[in-house]
């Protein structure tokens, strides 16, 4: 391997090794997110020495695509930033386990990618790799958010994959979120004159009672079972220990399935919690699975047949915000995500290139 003179850190990627191998010479590349670029360096290189593909950079990242004219373009993306290491590089091997930073979140994904665009010259559908950086840190410098925003047409597809940590099951779609806060009010009075106030606290009882009531729904989406939940994240008020408090604001977090948006999501807390003061301080939109389309059928089929639905909001919903669908699918464990202890199964990676090969040179009908 080429080495940075003086110390282990490589150069240059291989795209003739393994999937593990190739993982672990990723997982070298430190990348904390911010400092990609010598990884974007190194990933656009070894791209650009691939014929079949069509090969662009805006910032550190890089997006290659085949041109073939195929009936079908899938998506396939990573994040090449990892979370801060944690005395966990370089990666080393342990039986079937690599360990290291970045090894389930997500340079094992990352690697899978890689192998697939080095070895489909001739796929069945168009493909399109889509690397990416700080996915780690906050949503403005996000690279899948700024492509989305100043080149949509990169990100043009029938169906996308985003390589995240999933245990290698198909996660489809993701839910929204909605955070509203509702403002209570009352009339200030000394506590031992309490019936010259109006006590805003105990205005929050009905609030609480209506979500204590609450059913939320479970909706079946594409065969997938979406939970949603209405629920009390904060609450807060008073004055002091001797005052009827004239104020107090209950926030209330409701994540809801995919087939609803956030104007509906909005209409319906505004039903729930009809004649309350609410105010909606913070919003992102679900994604819908599309496992209706021809491209995630023949994906599902060929991962095993396996899909649950995705909880929690990822990067999925900016590709269903371009109006493309999209699922979780990667070789890492998510549960390790971020961990020190971070690590990657080597059959797992070796599986998930496996499928995904088959998925993309099989018959598409
Ligand atoms: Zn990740």
């Amino acid at each position: 391997m080429t080495t940075l003179p003086g110390t282990s850190v490589p150069t240059r990627l291989d795209l003739t090794l393994d999937g593990g191998a190739l993982t672990a010479q990723l997982v070298d590349f430190p990348s904390v997110s911010g400092e990609e670029e010598a990884l974007a360096d190194a990933v656009e290189q070894a791209l650009r020495e691939l014929p079949h593909l069509t090969v662009q950079r805006y910032g550190n990242n890089v997006v290659a695509r085949t041109e073939l004219g195929r009936g079908e373009r899938v998506l396939l993306a990573g994040h090449l930033d990892t979370v801060p290491i944690a005395d966990n590089l370089p990666s080393r091997v342990e039986g079937d386990l690599l360990w290291g930073c970045g090894t389930s979140d997500m340079k094992s994904g990352v690697a899978v990618q890689l192998r697939l665009a080095a070895t489909l010259p001739d796929p069945n559908r168009d493909l399109t790799f889509v690397f990416y950086d700080c996915e780690e840190i906050e949503a403005a410098r996000n690279g899948l958010g700024r492509l989305a925003a100043e080149h949509p047409d990169w990100l043009a597809a029938d169906f996308a994959v985003l390589m995240e940590p999933s245990g290698a099951m198909v996660e489809g779609g993701c839910q929204g979120t909605m955070r509203i806060r509702i403002r209570l009010t009352g009339v200030r009075a000394h506590a031992a004159r309490a019936w010259l106030g109006d006590n805003a606290i105990h205005h929050a009882a009905e609030v609480l009672g209506r979500l204590a009531a609450y059913q939320p729904r479970t909706v079946l989406i594409d065969g997938l079972e979406y939970r949603e939940g209405l629920n009390a994240v904060d609450i807060r008020g008073g004055v002091a220990g001797n005052v009827i408090p004239d104020e107090c604001q209950v926030t209330v977090n409701f994540r809801y399935a995919p087939d609803r948006g956030p104007a509906d999501a909005e209409a319906h807390l505004r039903e729930v919690f009809a004649g309350f003061d609410l105010e909606v301080t913070d919003s992102a939109p679900g994604a819908l699975p599309g496992l209706d389309r021809p491209a995630a059928k023949a994906f599902v089929a060929a991962t095993g047949g396996r899909a649950r639905a995705k909880y929690g909001w990822t990067d999925v919903a900016r590709f269903s915000a371009l109006g493309v669908p999209a699922v979780n699918y990667g070789p890492g464990d998510p549960n390790l995500a971020h961990k020190r202890d971070e690590h990657c199964s080597l059959s797992a990676i070796a599986e998930c290139e496996e499928r995904l090969h088959a998925w993309l040179t099989g018959p598409t009908a």
